[in-house]
């Protein structure tokens, strides 16, 4: 049986989630979670990402979330964009410390201040849809990009792999072991890691994370999709960080930095 008892990417109204930072909360309460982490788009996307400097007033309704809503912990993360083949992240040293926890991924549509890299990674993952050779170079960039983004941030969990941009799974996942991230199994619609990813991944080492990446509060703990491909790929409950091995462990949440108390980071 797996039951997840944190979900760690969700999105609100400061990207493009339909809802407040409390309508997830109190979504999050009705669904029995334990901790939910609000992890909107990063700001260098050009259309949804975050107003940087809107993340302190999310620290601020955060803190003040944790103090009414003692039955849930909830953490300020960032889905934050992979930019270029550098694996540079729209992430700065003010966020990272106001973060609780840090999750990446791939977008079209986030541009860094290198903008020769950037275009360059996004013209390919463009192109690669129109030819086979393009795509075969653009799988081989966003393959070096996660890996560098894993080596260069503490990045809790890698979203989506390869729903935006086509990856190798192998050297991802062993990047992932060697810097301890976990590798999303994401239960939206695009349905990344895939069942043939996870088969592949099944006698690795690699641990994962089943969220929900909600954009509505409704969606918020509808883990479904993703649980049913972890069951069929026999994935265990031990290789799943936000999987409730016991009654105790859904008290804390596994290796993620969590505030000693409100406001604390
Ligand atoms: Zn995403
Ligand atoms: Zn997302």
């Amino acid at each position: 049986m797996i039951r997840i008892y944190a979900d760690y990417h969700t999105h609100t109204t400061y990207s493009d989630g339909k809802g407040s930072i409390e309508d997830n909360v109190r979504a999050a309460v009705s669904r029995g979670l334990k901790i939910l982490a609000i992890s909107d788009h990063g700001p260098q996307h050009l259309t949804y990402g975050i107003k940087r400097k809107k993340y302190a007033e999310m620290r601020g309704i955060i803190d003040e979330m944790n103090a009414k809503y003692p039955m849930i912990q909830t953490l300020l993360g960032l889905e934050a964009n992979v930019m270029d083949a550098d694996g540079r992240l729209d992430v700065d040293e003010g966020m990272l410390r106001m973060a609780d926890v840090l999750l990446a991924g791939y977008h079209f549509g986030s541009l860094s201040g290198d903008l020769k890299g950037t275009s360059a990674l996004h013209r390919l993952n463009f192109e690669g849809r129109l030819s086979r050779k393009a795509a075969e170079r653009a799988k081989e960039l966003n393959t070096k990009a996660m890996i560098k983004a894993m080596h260069n941030y503490d990045i809790k969990i890698l979203t989506h792999p390869g729903a935006k941009g086509a990856i190798e799974i192998m050297p991802v996942a062993e990047a992932a072991i060697a810097t301890h991230t976990a590798l999303e199994i994401n239960a939206n619609r695009h349905g990344h890691l895939t069942f043939e990813d996870l088969l592949m991944l099944r006698n690795s080492a690699c641990l994962f994370a089943i969220n929900s990446d909600a954009h509505r509060p409704e969606m918020i703990g509808r883990f479904e999709p993703a649980i049913e491909r972890a069951l069929r790929a026999k994935i265990p409950c031990n290789r799943i960080i936000n999987c409730l091995k016991s009654e105790e462990e859904a008290e804390t949440a596994e290796g993620v930095k969590v505030p000693e108390k409100a406001g604390e980071v």
